[in-house]
C-alpha cells in the first residue's frame, strides 16, 4: 500500500513540475510528505489527485498545486522562522517544515488542530508548533517571522501579520470576496513599506476573526 502511495506521489510531483512548480527544494518536500495520512481512511486513495479534500468541519485540506505555489513564493531556503494561519490537516506545516527551520501554525477549530497535532507528531515532525485561536492577530511573542502563509481567503492582508514580518520578509494569502480571491504575495520593504505581487485567482475558504470575516 505504501508503495502504491509512493507511486502516486511521484505523479503528483510530476503534474505539480507540469503546471510550473520549479524549485527543487519545494519538488523534493511534495516527495516526501505522505499527505494520504493527513486524510481520514475513505479519502486516502484520491490524496494525490489535484483538488482540495474534506477534512471535517466544514473545512479542506487545499489542492497540491495550490500549497505548492504558496510555499514557493515564500522562497524558503532552510534557515527561515515561519508562521502559517489555518493549520487544518497540518500538511501544508509538514511541508514548511520539510523547508524551513521552525513552523508556527495556528487553527481556530480546536479539534482540527488536535487531530493535525496527532498526526504531525506520529510523523514525528519536531519543529513544528502548534496554537488554538486566532491566527489573524499573528503570534506576536514569536515573531518577527522571515515568511507567513495564510491558507484561508481574507477581505485584506490583516494588519497584524504585516507588521509581525521581518524586512525582506514575504507573506503570502487569498485577498478577495467571500467568493474568488487573488492569491497575492506582500514583500516588507522596510518599515510600513510593502510591494505585491498577483499570483493569479484561487478559491478559500474564509479567514474568520478579528482582522478577517467576522462570521
Ligand atoms: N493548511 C491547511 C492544510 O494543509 O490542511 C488547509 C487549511 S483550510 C483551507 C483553512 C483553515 O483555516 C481551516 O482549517 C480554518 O478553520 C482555518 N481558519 C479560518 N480562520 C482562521 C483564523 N482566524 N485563525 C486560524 N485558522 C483559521
Amino acid at each position: 500500500m505504501d508503495n502504491e502511495y509512493a507511486g502516486k506521489r511521484q505523479q503528483m510531483v510530476h503534474l505539480l513540475m507540469q503546471q510550473g512548480i520549479r524549485d527543487p527544494r519545494v519538488l523534493d518536500a511534495f516527495r516526501k510528505v505522505p499527505r494520504h495520512l493527513f486524510l481520514d481512511e475513505a479519502l486516502r486513495p484520491q490524496a494525490y489527485d489535484d483538488h482540495p479534500l474534506p477534512i471535517g468541519e466544514k473545512q479542506t485540506i487545499s489542492q497540491p498545486y495550490m500549497v505548492a505555489l504558496m510555499t514557493e513564493a515564500l522562497q524558503l531556503e532552510g534557515t527561515e522562522k515561519v508562521l502559517e494561519i489555518g493549520t487544518g490537516s497540518g500538511y501544508q506545516a509538514a511541508i514548511l517544515a520539510e523547508l524551513a527551520e521552525r513552523v508556527f501554525t495556528i487553527e481556530r477549530m480546536p479539534d482540527l488542530a488536535k487531530r493535525a497535532r496527532k498526526t504531525l507528531d506520529q510523523l514525528r515532525y519536531t519543529n513544528i508548533v502548534t496554537r488554538i485561536g486566532d491566527g489573524t492577530e499573528g503570534w506576536r511573542e514569536e515573531s518577527p517571522f522571515d515568511a507567513i502563509t495564510v491558507t484561508a481567503a481574507a477581505p485584506d492582508a490583516p494588519d497584524p501579520l504585516l507588521k509581525q514580518l521581518e524586512i525582506g520578509g514575504r507573506l503570502v494569502i487569498p485577498v478577495g470576496d467571500e467568493q474568488l480571491q487573488e492569491l497575492t504575495l506582500y514583500v516588507k520593504d522596510g518599515e510600513d513599506r510593502y510591494h505585491e505581487e498577483d499570483y493569479g485567482g484561487c478559491r478559500f475558504v474564509k479567514l474568520i476573526g478579528k482582522y478577517g470575516w467576522t462570521t
